[in-house]
């Protein structure tokens, strides 16, 4: 276990916001949690990728080393792969592939980690961690014990588990996937429909290309990915809006209600492209707030609220985070 006082948060987000930590702790798969500082506040923190630092963080940050810690199991025609928290996600659904296991390869070129995975329930292309993941092992920091819950107990939602209503408490240190040993190429996504012969390999570029269309990459530009989630409304509010608004895209329905595109709706609101101090609406899709030039996690907050309120007088729809505020 390493442990760093009063580090810059700088190179551990990718929005690439200039914050510190008072603590930072750094657990290996061999560390024993129990050992972490009992005193809280704790943030646990993965690649940041999702993360906005308004302020400095007065408290210790637990961080997973990124280590590959990965295995596998047989189990019938499936495998159950087990890998460590803090493991690069997009290195995990590489390293399944080429270990003929499939079921991740639509969730390519998402950053972050294994661990941030089940919390924030990713998803991209027609995928969602909760469709693949079987159970997590988690140190409870509160209780000071390990447990393991079942993808039941982790109540997996709309870019959300049970995890985030817990923040600081539980330590994701491993997630175990059920995937199967063949590839049958979920399609379910409408710019993938044209792939109906795509290898998993082949799938897994295409994601990437059609990704990086559309997305800053981390490197270059400072971003949470889609700041907003898309907004789920009620039926006669939807049919208000497509009555008011006949171009609006189609909503996916599902059984929460109707999910808008956020996307649309700053877009339509104007917001494409524009810059408010030092924080951007990317040009390339609107429900991407980006670093335009060393801008402070307080810019990017105000950005956002402006966006907030105008898509609210605008369409009477409330925009919520998708990013984590500090
Ligand atoms: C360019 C870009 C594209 C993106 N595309 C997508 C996308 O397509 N789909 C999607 O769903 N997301 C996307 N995201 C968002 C982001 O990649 C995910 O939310 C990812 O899971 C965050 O991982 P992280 O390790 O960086 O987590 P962090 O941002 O560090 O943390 C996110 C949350 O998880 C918690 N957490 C992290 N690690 C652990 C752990 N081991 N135990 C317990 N809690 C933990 C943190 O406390 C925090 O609450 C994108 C982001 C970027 C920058």
């Amino acid at each position: 276990m390493k442990t760093y006082e009063h580090i810059s948060l700088k190179a551990y987000n990718t929005f690439g916001i200039d914050a510190s930590a008072r603590r930072m702790v750094v657990l290996e798969p061999g560390d024993e949690p129990a050992s972490l500082p009992r005193e809280a506040p704790w943030l646990v923190l993965g690649g940041g990728s999702n993360m906005v630092f308004t302020r400095d963080y007065d408290g210790t940050v637990v961080r997973l080393d990124t280590v590959r810690e990965v295995s596998v199991r047989a189990d019938g025609a499936e495998v159950l792969v087990t890998a460590w928290g803090g493991m690069v996600m997009d290195e995990l659904v590489e390293w399944t592939l080429e270990q003929g296991c499939y079921g991740l390869e639509n969730l390519t070129a998402i950053p972050g980690t294994v661990g941030a995975s089940v919390v924030q329930n990713v998803g991209a292309y027609g995928v969602e961690a909760k469709d693949v993941v079987e159970g997590v092992e988690v140190y409870d920091l509160q209780e000071g014990r390990r447990c393991l819950f079942s993808n039941a107990d982790c109540r997996f939602a709309y870019r959300d588990s049970m995890f985030k209503h817990h923040p600081g408490r539980f330590l994701v240190l491993r997630v175990c996937y059920r995937l199967r040993r063949e590839f049958v190429a979920n399609l379910s996504y409408k710019a993938l429909e044209g792939l109906p012969h795509a290898t998993a390999a082949e799938l897994r570029q295409a994601i990437a290309d059609l990704r990086w269309g559309k997305l800053p990459r981390p490197e270059e530009h400072g971003s949470a990915g889609s700041f907003f989630k898309n907004p789920v409304v009620e039926e006669p509010v939807y049919q208000h809006l497509r009555t008011m608004h006949p171009d609006m895209p189609e909503a996916h329905r599902s059984e929460e209600g109707y999910k808008l595109s956020a996307g649309w709706l700053i877009d339509r609101a104007g917001w494409k492209g524009r810059t408010m101090g030092a924080a951007g609406v990317w040009p390339r899709n609107a429900l991407v707030l980006y670093n335009a030039s060393a801008c402070t996690g307080s810019e990017v907050l105000a950005l956002a609220r402006a966006i907030q309120q105008d898509v609210d007088d605008k369409f009477n729809v409330r925009l919520e985070p998708e990013a984590i505020i500090i």
